[in-house]
């Protein structure tokens, strides 16, 4: 059982790195993956998603065993720009190891994590074999961009084709300062909104001739940032709601304007969904009253996966390999687990974030050690040291 061939996650990260994969570019990265993966008897599945409008995407989902339950890991392999390179110490797409750190865009979000899951699986099969019941990595071109080709349509795919995900864990960089310092286990919601009142343009002299939208506008505005949306509760933070613009474009200090316009975010927790919010945004406008026209993106709904199995599992693992007590938190931004929770109990931990998206992203070299460690103990708790799945590992129920 020894045989297999398991890739080292430093050289595996540098070797990601190397591939400028900016979405949407894949620029070779998942074919560095499966060439770490087949070896482990992993079944890969590349998938070429498009949509109008949108460029073509790869994906990968691939498989080791073909029981349940099935652990699943999900990432992205698309990393945002370097910006100017020359700003860099190091190549932005040279994976240099200086000082214990290893450089490259992409390493903290998130090829580091995805490495040390491939190398974690590696070692788990070298040394015991096999697991009874599978292990996948859905791996993803398209998070950093629209995210319309990505996760949400390799979910799509296995779902037509019967394939169950039983647990998840996403890779994303959730640990603010050092690794093991927190896990996150949901996320807030991310609905704009796009608020447009209409008037009668006039003579400021002659306000009897014309009809002021803007006095209408501000006490919308006013009216839904008058009382806080909730006080948070015990997994979330509050919910906030942002005015991100206002815009009228009147140039003219004696006319009235027939319109005006604003935009405003609201981050939500789960005492709300964008459908409550929706309604709440109307009834609200209506109390003021007057014409408008009002349209919403909702780029995510709240979730929370209860702390129980998976996040136990998980953070015993890191308390095990790193010494510390993760923090369950939900702070944060939007992520792929957003898809995945309607399909499986997902929770989120990977490497230091402190230089995600920055000049000099960077991993310090132990980390990523450390990291392989801990998906190699979740991978153990999950399937039972011994190769049977423990009784408790199984998140559903
Ligand atoms: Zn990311």
């Amino acid at each position: 059982m020894t045989s297999v061939q398991v890739a080292d996650p430093v050289e595996l990260t540098q070797a990601l790195v190397r591939c400028p994969s900016v979405t949407p570019a894949d620029a070779g990265a998942l074919d560095v993956l499966v060439q770490a993966l087949e070896p482990l008897g992993f079944v890969c599945h590349r998938l070429t998603f498009e949509a109008e409008g949108t460029p073509p995407i790869d994906n990968l989902y691939a498989r080791l065993g073909t029981s349940g339950p099935n652990l699943c890991f999900a990432g992205h392999t698309d990393v945002v720009p370097p910006g100017d390179p020359s700003a860099w110490a190091a190549d932005p797409f040279g994976g240099k190891i200086a000082d214990g750190k290893l450089y490259g865009r992409g390493t903290s979000d998130m090829k580091a994590a995805i490495a040390a899951f491939v190398a974690a699986a590696g070692r788990r099969v070298a040394a015991k074999g096999a697991p009874a019941g599978s292990i996948s990595l859905l791996i993803t071109g398209d998070e950093e961009g629209p995210a319309v080709n990505g996760t949400a349509k390799v979910l799509d795919w296995l779902a037509k084709k019967g394939e169950v995900l039983d647990a998840c864990i996403v890779g994303e960089p959730t640990n603010p300062n050092y690794l093991g310092e927190m896990i996150k286990v949901g996320r807030r919601g991310s609905i704009t909104g796009y608020l447009t009142v209409h008037g009668t343009q006039g003579h400021v002299a002659y306000p009897h001739l014309a009809d002021n939208p803007l006095p209408r506008l501000v006490r919308m505005l006013a009216a839904l940032t008058a009382e806080p949306l909730d006080r948070g509760n015990e997994h979330f933070q509050p919910s906030t709601l942002a005015i991100t613009t206002i815009d009228v474009g009147n140039p003219a200090d004696n006319v009235i304007p027939a319109k005006g316009s604003a935009s405003f975010n609201i981050r939500f927790n789960d005492e709300h969904t964008s459908d409550t919010l929706k309604d709440w945004i109307r009834r609200t406008c209506d109390g003021v009253g007057g014409p408008y026209d009002l349209s919403f993106r909702v780029s995510g709904e709240s979730f929370l996966t209860l702390p129980g199995r998976l996040s136990d599992l998980v953070a015993s693992a890191i308390q095990r390999v790193t010494g510390h007590r993760p923090e369950l938190s939900t702070t944060g931004g939007t992520s792929d687990a957003r898809f995945i929770k309607n399909h499986c109990p997902v929770v989120e931990f990977g490497i230091v974030g402190q230089t995600m998206h920055k000049v000099d992203e960077h991993v310090a070299v132990a980390d990523l050690e450390k990291l392989t460690d801990v998906y190699e103990a979740v991978i153990d708790g999950f399937f039972g040291r011994d190769g049977a799945p423990h009784e408790n590992a199984s998140p559903r129920a």
